[in-house]
């Protein structure tokens, strides 16, 4: 079953004044089906935060289609977008995006109290989420009190609690140390495995190497992918480095 489909995607950026036009997508096509572990990689300026951004539906394209979970997102009305945002997707940011004045246990409520949810339905939701990521006994903690690692898993867990289609991570390692980093991507793999479907961007060949599809974005399209299959963490690690070396001197793709 498809969660996302992506359709001739293209975004054009009118600057202000002078009316410079920059394309930071040209034409991007995929689909992600149900249960599947994307990654997207690309160099700096190749249009990845763009892309999430209209994912997330926060910006429109300037042509083409996004279908997730069957609605046209881009269609969509500015006041249906919140629920629909809210009701469909769950996001990890790499500088975690939590309020400094709640605790852990509240920001995760956050997107439920927005939806209405009860405390008792609040709290059950929660209970076996905050043991899968191990933050149980810090709930009652403020950010600034936990490490980022911990604030990262809290993240995650209010990513997880609307029981989302899909986790649109954006460099979710990009700010933890390697043990955490380490530790957040054996979680994404088991939440995954638990059939969470997640499309993660990031830098780092090796967070993109957990992943199951590794997508390349080169000047606005999608350049190549990678599947996983079989290999081990290891060997993807490589296939991805030897890959985004090609990309780097522009090899393959030109006579
Ligand atoms: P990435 O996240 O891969 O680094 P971005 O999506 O941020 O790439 O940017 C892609 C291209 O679009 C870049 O050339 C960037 O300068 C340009 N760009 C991004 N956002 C804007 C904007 N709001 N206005 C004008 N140009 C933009
Ligand atoms: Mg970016």
């Amino acid at each position: 079953m498809l969660i996302l489909d992506v359709k001739n995607l293209q975004k054009t950026y009118t600057t202000r004044f002078g009316g410079n036009q920059v394309q930071a997508l040209s034409d991007v096509s995929f689909s992600v089906e149900k249960g599947e572990y994307v990654a997207i990689m690309g160099e700096s300026g190749s249009g990845k935060t763009t892309l999430l951004n209209i994912l997330a539906s926060l910006d429109k394209p300037s042509r083409g289609e996004v279908w997730l979970n069957g609605k046209s997102i881009v269609t969509l009305k500015e006041k249906e977008l919140a629920t629909f945002r809210r009701n469909n997707l769950g996001f990890v940011f790499q500088d975690f995006n939590l309020l400094d004045t709640f605790s852990l246990q509240d920001n995760i409520f956050l997107p439920l109290v927005l939806s209405g949810k009860d405390f008792n339905e609040m709290r059950s939701r929660l209970k076996p989420i905050a043991h899968k990521l191990r933050i149980e006994d810090i709930l009652q903690k403020f950010p600034y009190e936990v490490s980022g690692g911990q604030k990262q898993r809290a993240a995650v867990a209010r990513a997880l609690i609307t029981n989302p289609q899909l986790i649109l991570a954006d460099e979710p390692t990009g700010a933890l140390d390697s043990h955490a980093s380490d530790e957040l991507l054996r979680l994404f793999t088991q939440i995954n495995n638990e059939g969470q479907t997640i499309l993660m961007v990031t830098h780092s060949t090796k967070a993109a190497s957990h992943a199951k599809r590794v997508l390349f974005i080169k000047d606005g399209e999608v350049f190549h992918q990678l599947y996983k299959a079989s290999m081990s963490n290891e060997e993807m690690y490589q296939k991805i480095s030897d890959t985004l070396a090609i990309i780097a001197t522009g090899g393959v793709n030109h006579e």
